[in-house]
């Protein structure tokens, strides 16, 4: 996968990636590695963790630690900021596919609404 390509694009495909899978149940670091990694996503730990932390930073998920089978591991889930984060997201990307993937009806160039604004 292309550096550029991740840094501009993927990256957010992969963070909503994360929060939607975190609204639904609580997930964990390798699991969700393997989650992207199935849906054509390389992200290695040292680019995922950094992520998770950074949205639980943002408020968007929370952290437990349980341990299972002797080992720790960390817990991720959505708070009610991500569910409504997810939610925004949500409807931006409903308008990005319609127009992107359908393009139906066929949209009018920016360059004619922009001559319908004057
Ligand atoms: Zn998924």
């Amino acid at each position: 996968m292309s550096e550029l390509l991740t840094k501009m694009f993927f990256g957010g495909f992969v963070r909503l990636h994360i929060l939607y899978h975190a609204m639904r149940e609580p997930i964990f670091g390798v699991e969700m590695m393997e989650e992207l990694a199935r849906h054509g996503y390389e992200v290695g730990a040292g680019t995922l963790y950094p992520i998770l932390h950074q949205l639980e930073q943002a408020g968007y998920l929370v952290s437990h630690v349980e341990v299972v089978g002797g080992k720790q591991r960390k817990y991720y889930r959505a708070t009610p900021e991500g569910g409504r984060a997810m939610e925004e997201a949500r409807a931006k990307l409903r308008e990005l596919v319609k127009e992107v993937l359908h393009d139906d009806p066929p949209t009018p160039s920016i360059r004619t609404h922009r001559g319908s604004d004057e």
